[in-house]
């Protein structure tokens, strides 16, 4: 056992915690295996971890067990704050708990850095905060990691190289500012209940600057462009950007006959700075 406190199941039962669909609650109840989802978070001994959706806290007792200094954890079922006050209880000082939804909480009042975050999350609300955590104001972000669980699918794209199907938006603004890489896979089975389909960690660390650099805006609208219409040509796809769009392809090395899902990450920051050039030279 990691704790002292009770198994995930009697509390659920305790609690009357049954899942709710509309909530995208499908808990993980196995607590070996919170502990070590909690583990590819890294070294959480004197880091702050930011949990969202907690739900009757699995999660959250692995990334205390593991030594975390202190979770904010976010959750917005009310009937899951009992369960998660127990928890607190356990560990004074060291869980604080918010009910409400994460994506109209700013959760930085309450945190001290370093911070990393850890999630099992509704999917959808999962990818939407992604992308809000890899798109902030300034960077280096007020995160250090993300550990997350995603639909397989999703964790795929995240992690996408060129050339696959997979390869698009997701990888390229992942990939632009941090390390992404998946870190588990689970079958469904390993939820209760039991979604359709498998679901997969990713662990993504912030790098300390972005790999190449480009204009965060411009590169956006480039990506934008060419993955919306993935199977146009990009000097088509991208004619809207600038009128001389198949010289500026050239001069960074880019086919204009190519596709989006050829072109490296190195490229297409490339064209951004190129593409930022010609439009305040002209
Ligand atoms: N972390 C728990 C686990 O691993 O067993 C629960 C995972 S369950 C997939 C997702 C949790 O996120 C549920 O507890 C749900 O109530 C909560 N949730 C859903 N939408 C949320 C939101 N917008 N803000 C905060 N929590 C949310």
């Amino acid at each position: 056992m990691i704790d002292k406190l009770p198994p995930l199941r009697e509390v659920i039962a305790t609690h009357d915690l049954r899942a709710k669909k509309q909530l995208g609650q499908n808990f993980l109840l196995d607590l070996n295996l919170t502990s070590k989802i909690a583990r590819q978070a890294g070294d959480l001994s004197g880091c702050d971890v930011l949990e969202v959706g907690p739900g009757p806290g699995g999660l959250t007792r692995g990334l205390l067990a593991e030594g975390a200094r202190h979770v904010l954890a976010i959750e917005k079922d009310p009937r899951a704050l009992p369960a998660l006050q127990e928890i607190a209880d356990a560990y004074p000082g060291r869980l604080t708990v918010i009910n409400g939804d994460a994506l109209q909480i700013d959760p930085l009042a309450h945190l001290t850095p370093p911070i990393r975050i850890a999630a099992n999350l509704p999917y959808n609300v999962g990818t939407e905060l992604l992308i809000r955590w890899l798109t902030p104001s300034k960077w280096p972000p007020f995160w250090q990691s993300l550990t997350l669980m995603f639909q397989k699918e999703v964790a795929e794209r995240i992690v996408a190289t060129p050339g696959s199907k997979a390869y698009g938006r997701l990888a390229l603004l992942a990939q632009w500012r941090a390390d992404a890489r998946i870190v588990m896979s689970l079958p469904p089975e390993a939820f209760v209940p039991a979604p359709k389909v498998h679901s997969a960690v990713v662990h993504l660390a912030a790098l300390p600057r972005p790999r190449f650099l480009a204009d965060p805006a411009v590169l956006a609208q480039i990506t934008a462009a060419a993955f919306n219409q993935r199977r146009k040509m990009l000097r088509a796809s991208l004619k809207g950007l600038h009128p001389q769009i198949e010289d500026l392809l050239l001069s960074v090395d880019i086919p204009p006959t190519a596709r989006a899902e050829e072109i490296d990450l190195q490229r297409f920051c490339a064209l951004a700075r190129a593409l930022a050039d010609a439009r305040s030279a002209g």
